[in-house]
């Protein structure tokens, strides 16, 4: 048994079950035993490989979405570039590299890191510093994020982290999914009782069969409301990409340890805890709180349209046969259908009256 598992074993019998959005913020940002604290869990040594690890591409061609969101917002001479949990600032370190072809916003930019891992902070800073002439700001969260100028934001697989609550419809009414402890001292499933937290449910939403899981997710719906309100205070634009829907998906919550599925309450700390994004909700959201939202469109669409095909073919100009076959190979697993181009989703927050950016349009 981990550690953290004993904890929450112990925590469980003295204070009764958790709902699943405690269990994963404890499972993900447990400040002595929570995965994000143990080190790096990107890459092929880690648990799991993301766009901005599998190719450059990814990032440059966001750095020149942030470029001309920049010159369409009227150049601006103080952007809040800010980017939600950054992993090993990979993506950060290629879109900053791409963006030198407009040093007018490298010279206005102010880059502010949401990260919650001291060893993924520290990954972003051997990464970053030496690119900026103003080093970066680290934050716990986006409310931390000076409130001036204009807000260029940036969150690859970060709203997947957020905590989801769980809710079964039986016999009528809404049952709150909670972890528990079983006989043999395990943590287990169960059902709380009828109208458990029904505060949290959206009024419009229909009820699903009997024994259907909705998930909600509180902490997303408020970041979106907040980069929403930013926006439409000061100006900016929003890029989130992540697996998910335009719609609530059912039980998305799944654990990933060493590219591999696992069972999301063995071990816990020891595995990463994630589930689907409702874009849906997440443009909800933002609309509601004044801003404008365009898409979600699937990540393979958004990559051809902002020109991952030339970016593939003028790199593969430079490149070695084997170095070409690496570029084709990324490409395709970036865009394809069958791989992360379908699954994956882009959506953009803008201010109302702003023109579709570019891969929406
Ligand atoms: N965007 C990166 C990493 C994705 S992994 C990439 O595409 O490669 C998720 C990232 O979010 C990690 O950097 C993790 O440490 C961070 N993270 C997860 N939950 C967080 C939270 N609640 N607050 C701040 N950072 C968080």
């Amino acid at each position: 048994m981990s550690t953290l598992e004993q904890a929450l074993v112990r925590r469980i019998r003295i204070a009764g079950p958790l709902t699943v959005a405690d269990y994963m913020a404890e499972v993900l940002l447990h400040p002595a035993h929570g995965y994000y604290r143990r080190g790096d869990p990107l890459g092929a040594a880690g648990d799991f490989t993301t766009a901005p690890e599998i190719s450059q591409m990814f990032g440059e061609l966001i750095g020149l979405w942030c470029v001309d969101q920049w010159m369409r917002l009227g150049e601006p001479p103080l952007v809040r570039l800010v980017e939600l949990g950054p992993g090993r600032g990979s993506l950060m370190a290629d879109a900053l590299r791409a963006a030198r072809l407009r040093p007018g916003l490298l010279a206005a930019l102010r880059l502010h890191l949401v990260e919650s891992s001291p060893v993924l902070r520290e990954c972003q800073a051997r990464l970053l510093c030496p690119m900026l002439a103003v080093a970066p700001e680290w934050h716990d969260g986006f409310a931390e994020v000076p409130a001036d100028g204009v807000l260029l934001l940036i969150a690859n697989e970060f709203f997947d982290a957020l905590p989801v609550h769980q809710f079964v419809r039986r016999a009528g009414a809404w049952h709150e999914r909670m972890v528990t402890v079983d006989e043999s001292d395990h943590l287990a499933f169960a059902l709380g009782p009828p109208g458990t937290a029904l505060a949290l449910l959206s009024p419009d939403r229909r009820p699903p069969p009997e024994g259907g899981l909705i998930e909600i997710c509180p902490a997303g719906l408020s970041l979106a409301a907040a980069i929403a309100r930013r926006i439409v205070a000061g100006g900016g634009a929003a890029l989130i990409i992540d697996y998910g829907d335009d719609g609530a998906a059912g039980d998305s919550l799944q654990a990933v340890s060493r590219h591999a599925p696992h069972p999301p309450l063995a071990e816990p700390g020891s595995a990463d805890l994630t589930a689907h994004v409702d874009f849906g909700a997440l443009a909800g959201a933002a609309a509601t709180a004044g801003a404008a939202v365009h898409g979600p469109v699937a990540q393979g669409d958004f990559l051809q349209r902002i020109g991952i095909a030339a970016r593939a073919a003028t790199l593969a100009e430079r490149a070695t046969p084997a170095e070409r076959a690496a570029i084709a190979a990324a490409r395709q697993r970036l865009c394809d259908p069958g791989e992360m181009g379908t699954l994956f989703k882009a959506m953009a927050i803008v201010g109302v009256g702003a023109p579709a950016p570019p891969g929406f349009a």
